[in-house]
């Protein structure tokens, strides 16, 4: 590992997460993302809500396909009555049709459910479309003002990217870099003084003996790359 070019790498990219860190806590890019956030949150829940319409439409088109057809047989039933002079078959004629009616009325209280859950659905997708709408505005509105500022930090940041790669670091060191980095674990490097690591953790003797030997090793508790005071010496001079 070059351990004078990874210092030099460390010192840059710091610099660079900053600007980064710097460019997201911005008032207009917290309030965009806010506003976006919303956008997307009201296009899912409208997606949602708009097959659950589609559903319960289809349901209530089906109830009200069998409404119909209890009421033909219901209509059918009853003027069939008047032509039966048997009373024992005549009641089982009005007992037929009090059925019909019974499903006739549990169908109209379904088709009312579903009705309502419609309309309340309806209502919901209403107020999501208008939350999306506020926040489209609001959107629209910062835009500017974000992509000015987001054209200002992508050259900034430009430049400290054009920096690490003239520093030239080897693919090797540069993977081990990135993967110890992460998103933002600083330092990367640690020089091990007293053999404690950055992280507050006393490293054994093998870790420490590997330092020596071979001027850096890897905390096995936090994944620092832990440098000795010898390299870090060395590279600074
Ligand atoms: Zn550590």
């Amino acid at each position: 590992m070059d351990i004078k070019k990874m210092l030099e790498y460390q010192s840059i990219d710091v610099k660079r997460k900053e600007e980064i860190r710097r460019f997201n806590k911005l008032k207009v890019v917290e309030d965009i993302n806010k506003a976006h956030a919303i956008i997307t949150k009201a296009k899912q829940a409208l997606d949602k809500l708009n097959k659950e319409i589609e559903d319960l439409v289809s349901q209530l088109n089906s109830i009200s396909s069998r409404y119909k057809d209890q009421f033909d047989l219901l209509k059918d039933t009853e003027a069939n009555l008047y032509h039966i002079a048997d009373e024992n078959e005549a009641d089982f004629y009005i007992k037929t049709i009090n059925g019909y009616i019974q499903t006739i009325e549990t169908l109209a209280q379904e088709a009312k459910r579903l009705s309502e859950k419609i309309s309340n659905n309806k209502t919901n997708r209403d107020n999501c479309m208008a939350t999306g709408k506020k926040a489209n505005t609001e959107f629209l509105k910062l835009k500017e003002e974000y992509d000015q500022e987001a054209k200002k930090t992508k050259e900034i940041r430009g430049g400290f990217e054009e920096k690490l790669a003239k520093i030239g670091l080897s693919n090797e060191d540069l993977e081990i870099y990135k993967q110890v980095a992460g998103e933002n674990k600083y330092p990367v490097l640690h020089v091990l003084r007293d053999n404690y690591c950055f992280c507050r953790i006393e490293m054994p003797g093998s870790v420490t003996q590997k330092v020596k030997a071979s001027g850096w090793c890897i905390c096995p508790d936090c994944g620092r790359i832990l440098i000795s005071e010898d390299a870090y010496e060395k590279a600074k001079a």
